[in-house]
């Protein structure tokens, strides 16, 4: 029986990319949703009635097959980008260092380095602030005898409480190592609280915001086991998936990471599986949708 095609299937601007008519290719794309041709057929355009015949009929077709493999493919690589790109980011926040975002640090004292282990300053305008601050409030006093007997004392070079000196010398490296033979802090030095630059840290895998409380910077910081457990929980996933389909390479990576971390099993994840209970409803909706519990 000869068929009449329309004129508009014949008209390459009225054709899709794939250079299929746009109802067939919409058929293509409708198909791979739940493979059935009748469905697919119907969704696409063409009549109720005869959907069964002609999703069949479209599914002998050597150009649709072509096409539906293709955008099969399509689909699966995408898949595995998508997969390999969850796990690499899940795993570099799990195995990621915290120090990096805050550590305490040892750093040396006033009189690690100073000469003589005497108070060092920074530099002579530092040294010469305290100074004359020291020598106004001092020898701004009302009490005459006072004023003399701070003035002979100044005179002779002796020292004055409380008006510095700098016999440690200037110098001083905030930064620097404590000094083991130091009197004065017998080597401990000073613990400081290093905190990133946020604009540093922002790419960090375990950043997740900074917050500004009463009691000075709070850098909030995500939970590395828990990134672990999602790593465990998704190869677990990954694991049932590879009988569908997974690639080599995929397959590969998973064994990869899987041997670089051994606590991480798919027993360790079972026994673990209330807590990811504390997973937020996204990511558990994402979760759900990879393991297709949907249907
Ligand atoms: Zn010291």
């Amino acid at each position: 029986m000869a068929k009449s095609k329309k004129s508009s299937d014949k008209n390459p601007a009225n054709l899709a990319p794939s250079g299929l008519t746009w109802k067939r290719d919409a058929f293509c794309r409708e198909y791979l949703k739940d493979r059935n041709a009748t469905q697919a057929a119907i969704r696409a355009g063409y009549a109720e009635k005869a959907a069964k015949e002609q999703g069949y009929r479209l599914l002998t077709n050597a150009h649709i097959k072509a096409q539906i493999n293709k955008l099969a493919r399509e689909r699966a690589r995408q898949l595995e980008i998508e997969a390999n790109d969850v796990l690499l980011r899940l795993w570099e926040k799990a195995t990621a260092d915290v120090n990096e975002l805050v550590r305490v640090e040892r750093r040396c004292c006033r009189y690690c380095h100073g000469v003589d282990h005497e108070y060092q300053w920074k530099t002579a305008r530092e040294f010469r602030e305290h100074y004359d601050k020291e020598i106004r409030r001092q020898f701004g006093t009302d009490d005459p005898d006072k004023f003399v007997e701070l003035g002979v004392k100044f005179d002779a070079g002796e020292r004055i409480p409380g008006i510095p000196t700098d016999a440690g010398g200037y110098g001083f490296d905030p930064t620097a190592d404590p000094n083991p033979d130091c009197p004065e802090c017998a080597g401990e030095g000073i613990v400081h609280v290093v905190v990133a630059d946020t604009r540093e840290a922002l790419s960090h895998p375990l950043y997740e915001g900074v917050k500004q409380t009463k009691d000075g910077i709070e850098i909030k910081i995500a939970d590395r086991a828990k990134a672990l457990e999602q790593v465990a929980r998704h190869l677990q996933m990954f694991k049932d998936d590879v009988k569908l389909n997974a690639s080599e390479d995929l397959i590969a990576a998973a064994r990869a990471i899987s041997a670089a971390s051994p606590p991480i099993t798919p027993q360790y994840a079972r026994e673990n599986e209330h807590r990811l209970d504390e997973l937020d409803e996204g990511e558990r909706a994402a979760a759900d949708s990879r393991s297709g519990s949907h249907g």
